[in-house]
């Protein structure tokens, strides 16, 4: 494969972009918002500006990766001729089968179709188009340049040929990817979610503080980041829908969101994007400084 689309220019559509365009492979970026397009390659080009001042890459291999990828906002433009599409738009279920129903019509049966979704189920989505055996889940965790997994989603119908394909795309990407199959949350989300909260859950119960749940997974567990912070991260809008996903689809109690969880959500509390979620990101300072030490 050499030619790949990327669907979606938000946080993880430009990292994936970024990944495949440093490797030497041609991507379409679509995007329907021009400006999370002009977003998406500004933040691609302060990432490499980063790389270069470490000395990890050249000048000139941010200006090859950069000439590597080229914008677009018209889905059928940006899908023709590539081998690959990886789909990273809005974690919203009708939303993914809208592009998937576009992508059978755009693409033909040996384009493999991949999504990057947290959550939604690859098998409902495979089943919106002609050959499912080509949908896969290709699940990379934020910041895609810097975080090793990918996590392999195979859906109920997806072959062993695409599964062998993405698995060695992934390893040629520098990745180590990691073969699952298609339930609730996958692997990633059904272990971390129900810790992230367990955590809202201790705070809730008045147990102990943010920083003092944080203090204890950090130094006693050695996580880089606390789980109430890397709530903040995620998104707790995000945490909220994955553990709904996985409450209705195993109907089991474990996986019910915590009430302050909710209650934050509907608050708009939430985390990073939103400037304060269990920490105060306000001070562009404050937040900077966060976003450093996970990057580092
Ligand atoms: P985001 O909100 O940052 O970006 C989504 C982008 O999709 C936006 O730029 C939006 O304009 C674009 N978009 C919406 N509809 C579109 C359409 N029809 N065609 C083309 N583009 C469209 O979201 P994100 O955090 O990058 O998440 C993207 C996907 O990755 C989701 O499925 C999410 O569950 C998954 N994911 C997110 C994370 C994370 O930490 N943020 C981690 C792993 C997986």
């Amino acid at each position: 494969m050499k030619n790949i689309a990327v669907i979606g220019a938000g946080t993880m559509g430009n990292g994936i972009a970024h990944t495949f365009a440093q490797k030497g492979f041609q991507v379409n970026l679509i995007d329907i918002s021009e400006k999370a397009l002009e977003k998406g390659i500004g933040t691609i080009t302060t990432n490499l500006d980063r790389m270069v001042a470490k000395g990890t890459i050249t000048d000139s291999d941010k200006q090859q990766t950069l000439n590597n990828i080229t914008s677009f906002t018209d889905m059928k433009q940006g899908v023709s001729g590539v081998e690959l599409v990886v789909e990273a738009a809005t974690e919203n279920i009708d939303l993914k089968l809208n592009i998937f129903r576009q992508l059978n019509d755009f693409c033909s049966e040996n384009v493999i179709l991949a999504t990057n979704t947290s959550s939604i189920s690859i098998t409902q989505i495979a089943a919106v188009v002609n050959a499912p055996q080509r949908v896969i889940g290709m699940h990379f965790m934020n910041p895609v340049p810097i975080m090793k997994l990918v996590e392999i989603i195979r859906g109920y119908n997806t072959s062993d040929e695409v599964t062998k394909a993405i698995m060695d795309l992934s390893l040629a990407l520098g990745k180590t990817p990691t073969e699952v199959n298609d339930y609730p949350g996958f692997v990633a989300n059904r272990i971390l979610m129900p810790m992230i909260n367990e955590s809202i859950e201790t705070l809730y119960n008045g147990v102990a503080g943010v920083e003092e749940i944080d203090t204890v997974m950090k130094l006693g567990m050695a996580h880089p980041m606390g789980p109430l912070q890397l709530a903040d991260f995620i998104g707790l809008d995000v945490c909220l829908s994955i553990l709904n996903v996985m409450y209705d689809g195993f109907k089991n109690p474990k996986y019910a969101p915590c009430p302050l969880l909710v209650n934050m959500v509907m608050a708009g509390k939430l985390g990073v994007k939103s400037g304060e979620g269990f920490y105060d990101y306000s001070e562009s300072k404050k937040a900077e400084k966060v976003s450093k030490q996970f990057l580092s």
